[in-house]
């Protein structure tokens, strides 16, 4: 993280770890505490999962086009699958 989430003040500060252990920053400039975000999967990629989902293809299959570890998918596809656009079919 190099800007505050709350003002993009680039004078932030370490400030411990959360309660579920990821770095906790203190800005400088607003006062207020962000936690690190864990990044997430671009629109893109997401974009490129839903498509994939409708044709069919195993997790595998999908896991090797798009790059990423089979752990991350699970989570990514039930996501894919609960959006409005893969429902009312
Ligand atoms: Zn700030």
């Amino acid at each position: 993280m190099n800007n505050c989430p709350h003002c993009w003040s680039v004078k932030i500060v370490k400030n411990g770890k959360s309660c579920y252990g990821k770095q906790n920053y203190k800005c400088r400039g607003c006062k207020r505490q962000a936690v690190e975000r864990v990044p997430t999967a671009s629109l893109q990629q997401e974009e490129l999962l839903k498509r994939l989902l409708l044709e069919r293809l195993s997790l595998r299959a999908i896991g090797r086009i798009l790059q990423v570890s089979l752990g991350w998918l699970p989570h990514q596809t039930a996501v894919a699958a609960s959006a409005p656009a893969l429902t009312g079919r």
